[in-house]
């Protein structure tokens, strides 16, 4: 399987309009500003010894010293929310999901392919599907499995209603998770990239647990603060953008919130490092102020077998090794 380029995930020409954007819609947010009171715990241990982190886009962000979790504290409010995913700047966000939607196709094969390994048929409930680049890999890799989708966003459910409205095999729900009816369970529940912009994390995990059969599966993506990008981008790390992420997981604390809320892990992957290389290159590329992080990222982890081994791999694959083997022919 070919690599994921993060620059045809990210393409440079909307990033000007992107951060324009974002300051309009940072405007409106601020102007519906109500005071909330500030979490003296951790969102996902419960550990009260969390310090200030950063003040990104206006919000303030703490990080857990127990589990490292990083959050909005306080969280946005409700009327902020309303104001910031029905904005402008969201519109274009899945513009470029559309303008992009056969380059992220292959990231969502493999998780397609995972699934597969999990449940072959049964019913799927896909939460937040945005412009349905998720259901169209399901529906290319052929499956037997009943589809639902459920998504706040009008704009994204009309993408989503022209795309799949004829297939008796999927139903678009445009409403939040919450408002799905109880009564309907799923074998599999999917969530993309999603969990880091819940503000409540208690009710949404239980609506979940609920909406699941017993013995049902929850596959979900979202960022991993206990990365390569992480670790060198650190507080610049153009993830970090609250109102709209405002939980920030890492590979640890998400056992803590599963086993909370009832569920076992099956396993952890870290697929598309590809990613992670492309942006910290960028990032190492536009200023030496990753030098130093870079270094001690790579120091800290050749004590670790699996990476000490990749990177010797990398090194061979790259003809980076110190050592030459050379092949001549005298010529005839
Ligand atoms: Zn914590």
């Amino acid at each position: 399987m070919g690599k994921i380029n993060y620059l045809d995930i990210h393409p440079d020409k909307y990033k000007l309009l992107l951060k324009r954007m974002l300051l309009t819609s940072l405007a409106e947010v601020h102007s519906k500003s109500i005071a909330q009171e500030k979490s003296s715990y951790c969102p996902v241990c419960h550990n009260n010894e969390i310090s200030h982190y950063e003040i990104k886009n206006g919000f303030e962000l703490d990080k857990c010293e127990h589990c490292g979790h990083v959050f909005c504290n306080p969280m946005p409010t409700d009327e902020q929310l309303e104001s910031y995913y029905n904005g402008e700047m969201k519109l274009l966000e899945n513009q470029i999901f559309r303008d992009t939607f056969e380059k992220r196709i292959p990231i969502f094969n493999a998780r397609v392919e995972k699934i597969k390994q999990y449940m072959e048929e049964g019913k799927l409930l896909d939460v937040g599907s945005a412009v349905g680049i998720f259901v169209e890999s399901l529906v290319r890799n052929q499956n037997s499995l009943s589809i639902s989708c459920c998504d706040p966003s009008k704009d994204a459910c009309s993408s989503l209603n022209k795309r799949f409205g004829d297939n008796p095999s999927i139903n678009i729900y445009n409403c939040w998770l919450h408002e799905m009816p109880a009564e309907n369970k799923f074998d599999g529940i999917t969530l993309w990239d999603t969990l880091e912009h819940i503000t409540d994390l208690s009710p949404f995990c239980e609506k979940i647990f609920e909406l699941l059969k017993p013995g049902g599966y929850w596959f979900f993506s979202t960022p991993n603060l206990n990365s390569l990008e992480w670790s060198i981008a650190g507080r610049d790390h153009e993830q970090l953008v609250p109102p709209g992420h405002v939980n920030l997981f890492n590979k640890n604390n998400i056992l803590i919130l599963l086993k909370k809320f009832g569920f076992e892990l099956i396993e952890i992957t870290t697929p598309n490092g590809s990613m992670d290389v492309g942006y910290v290159e960028k990032l190492a590329h536009g200023s030496s102020d990753y030098d130093l992080k870079l270094g001690t990222f790579i120091k800290a982890h050749l004590t670790d077998p699996n990476f000490k081994s990749a990177l010797s791999d990398a090194i061979t694959h790259a003809n980076l090794g110190g050592n030459m083997f050379v092949i001549a022919r005298k010529s005839i």
